[in-house]
Formats: structure tokens, C-alpha cells, sequence
């Protein structure tokens, strides 16, 4: 049976759920390896036994932290060239988008970035110009790599891998020098914003109080986003917006309080699956892409959703 290789996402140490959605991916296309290169490589790959994964490779020899994505993509070369995978499936964050590029060049393969489906004869589906154009591609040069945007796919459960191996990689350097230079993410008690299932927004219409979105995501469980007006003003970090110059965001859930619904919002949030506008204007455009709408202040109508979440919990 044919082999799709994935790589290993995590967060803080911890595999993520990126991890499972590329596994139930690459299932659709073959027996799934996941390789892992990371300095933390034997707790990750001690983290795999629930999910849809036939075998671990860890990469071994080289200090990816200090190495980082150019280390990676050299390593996942070496691992290409030795498994001969029918595709590679990577995370479609800004570093695991790096990494697939670094690849690309690397194994002289085709890349699409952002997918949101993936079918078993590698057709990918991306969503763009703000969601409203989709595109069907598929690689024609090389090894198909692809990365896949978060909760783009229910992630299945599986029985974990039934076989290990350590594979010594080298790394020559020479991509070094173009270490990224990204921030790391602002970690509090909620879901990473890129993989909340559930996220509830502010924008200009709180006036800068998020207390009640912020309360309402926490009775949810879920992340924290927030427009540019919001990020712009100061409201709320940066690292928190949602849209076109912000995250790509795909939730199960998404709720967008105070939000106007301009274009470049629209274009980080389109693809959520289900959409709730909370707005005291009838005719914000938020209404147009929403599948529930409230009209009404945010400051009466988030309490009132966050007491019922609570009860209903209770
Ligand atoms: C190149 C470019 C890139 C951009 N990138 C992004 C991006 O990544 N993300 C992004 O969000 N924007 C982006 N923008 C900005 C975007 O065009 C809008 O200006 C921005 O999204 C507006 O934010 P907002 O909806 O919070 O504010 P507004 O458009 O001012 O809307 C506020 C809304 O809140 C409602 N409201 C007010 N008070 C209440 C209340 N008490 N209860 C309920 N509703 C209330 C109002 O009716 C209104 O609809 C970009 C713009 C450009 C030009």
C-alpha cells in the first residue's frame, strides 16, 4: 500500500490537533507515517497512540530547536528520498508553510499551500479571494506537498503506530542563515486561535471591553479573536486578529460581536463552519456570510449566551 508521510505538529511541547487532521488525511491516501523533528521527539512520539498513524519515523542527529525550519525541511528530505511517499502532508501555519517551501525547493516538488480538502486522488481544495472562489488543484511535478489548514476535517481516531524508527539526518547548513524570525505565539489558559474549534470575536463595537467576549469564550471553551479596528486600537494583541492581514481562522464555531464584517475580516473568517453576528446595525455585512444573526448590543446579548451556556452545562 502506498505511504503518505506527515509531519508532526505541536504546540508547546504537545502534539496538536493539526497532528490528528493531517492523519485523517494522509488515511484517505495511504498508511500513514509520521515523522517527528523536534528536540522534544520522544515525548511527541509518545503522544500518538490515539491517532490514525501506521508509523513513527523520529529524526535524529541534529538540535532542531536551535536549527529550526531549515533543519526540518532538510530532514523531511532525507526521509523523502528514503520512503518514497506518494505525498507529504504538513500544517498550514506561517512555520509549517516555511518548511513545506524549504521542501519544495529542496526535493524540487510541487506545493500548494492552505488547503482545505484533500481527496484520495490528491485534488486539493483551497478558498480564496476571501472565500469567495474555491480552486481545485493537484500537483503535477515531483512529490505532492501539501499544507492543510486547521480543522478543515473532523480528525478520526485511530490505534496509534505499530512501528518506530530513529532516522540519524544530517544537516549541512547552508539554508541557516535564513532563520525565520517570527514571535513566538502569547500562550494564555485558551485554545491556540488557528485551532479553536469554537472562537468568539470582538471589534470595534466593544469599545474596548472585551470582559464579555472573553467571558463568553471561556464558558465555550473556546479562543479569543479580534478585528483590526479592535488590534489597531490597541484593544487586543496583534496576534489575535482575525482576517486577510491577520489569522486564517476555520472553527467549528465562530462568533462575531461588534464585527462590521468588512472583506479583509471576511477573508480570515469565511470558512468557519457555522457563524454567529451579534451587531446592533441590521444591515452590517457580517449578516451576509452569518448563519445566525442577533441583532442587538453585545453587551446584553453576550452575558445573556454566556449564562445560558452555563446552565445548559450545569
Ligand atoms: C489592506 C487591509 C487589510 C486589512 N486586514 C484586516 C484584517 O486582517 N482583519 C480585520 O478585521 N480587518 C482588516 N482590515 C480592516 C477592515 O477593512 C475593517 O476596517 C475592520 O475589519 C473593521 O473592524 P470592525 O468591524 O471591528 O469595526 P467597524 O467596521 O467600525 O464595525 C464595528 C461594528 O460594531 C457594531 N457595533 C457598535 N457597537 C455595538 C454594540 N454595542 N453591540 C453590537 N454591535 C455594535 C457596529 O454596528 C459596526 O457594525 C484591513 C484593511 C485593509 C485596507
Amino acid at each position: 500500500m502506498s505511504s503518505v508521510i506527515i509531519l508532526v505538529d505541536s504546540v508547546g511541547g504537545k502534539v496538536s490537533k493539526a497532528t490528528a487532521e493531517l492523519a485523517t488525511f494522509g488515511k484517505r491516501l495511504g498508511d500513514v507515517t509520521a515523522v517527528i523533528c523536534s528536540s522534544d521527539g520522544a515525548s511527541l512520539a509518545s503522544q500518538l497512540n490515539a491517532l490514525a498513524i501506521d508509523k513513527t519515523i523520529t529524526c535524529t542527529g541534529v538540535d532542531f530547536e536551535k536549527l529550526s525550519t531549515g533543519a526540518v525541511a532538510s530532514a523531511l528530505s532525507d526521509v523523502v528520498a528514503k520512503e518514497k511517499p506518494v505525498a507529504i502532508l504538513i500544517a498550514s501555519h506561517a512555520r509549517g508553510k516555511e518548511i513545506a517551501g524549504r521542501l519544495a525547493v529542496r526535493i524540487e516538488s510541487g506545493l500548494i499551500t492552505d488547503a482545505i480538502d484533500l481527496d484520495a486522488d490528491l485534488i486539493a481544495t483551497q478558498s480564496v479571494f476571501g472565500g469567495s472562489t474555491t480552486v481545485h488543484s493537484t500537483v503535477t511535478h515531483g512529490t505532492p506537498i501539501i499544507t492543510l489548514r486547521g480543522n478543515s476535517i473532523e480528525a478520526i481516531a485511530g490505534t496509534g503506530p505499530t512501528a518506530h524508527e530513529d532516522f540519524a539526518v544530517t544537516y549541512g547548513g547552508a539554508d541557516r542563515a535564513l532563520v525565520n524570525s517570527l514571535a513566538p505565539a502569547i500562550k494564555g489558559g485558551r485554545p491556540e486561535l488557528t485551532e479553536a474549534s469554537i472562537i468568539v470575536s470582538g471589534g470595534k463595537g466593544t469599545d474596548g471591553n472585551f470582559a464579555p467576549v472573553e467571558a463568553l469564550a471561556d464558558a465555550l471553551g473556546g479562543a479569543v479573536g479580534a478585528s483590526r479596528a479592535a488590534t489597531d486600537a490597541g484593544w487586543y494583541p496583534h496576534s489575535f486578529q482575525v482576517g486577510q492581514t491577520g489569522k486564517t481562522v476555520s472553527p467549528q464555531l465562530y462568533i462575531a460581536a461588534g464585527i462590521s464584517g468588512a472583506i479583509q475580516h471576511r477573508a480570515g473568517m469565511q470558512t468557519s463552519k457555522t457563524i454567529v453576528a451579534i451587531n446592533k446595525d441590521p444591515e452590517a455585512p457580517i449578516f451576509d456570510v452569518a448563519d445566525f444573526g442577533i441583532v442587538g448590543d453585545l453587551f446584553t446579548v453576550l452575558p445573556q449566551v454566556r449564562d445560558g451556556v452555563i446552565a445548559k452545562k450545569s
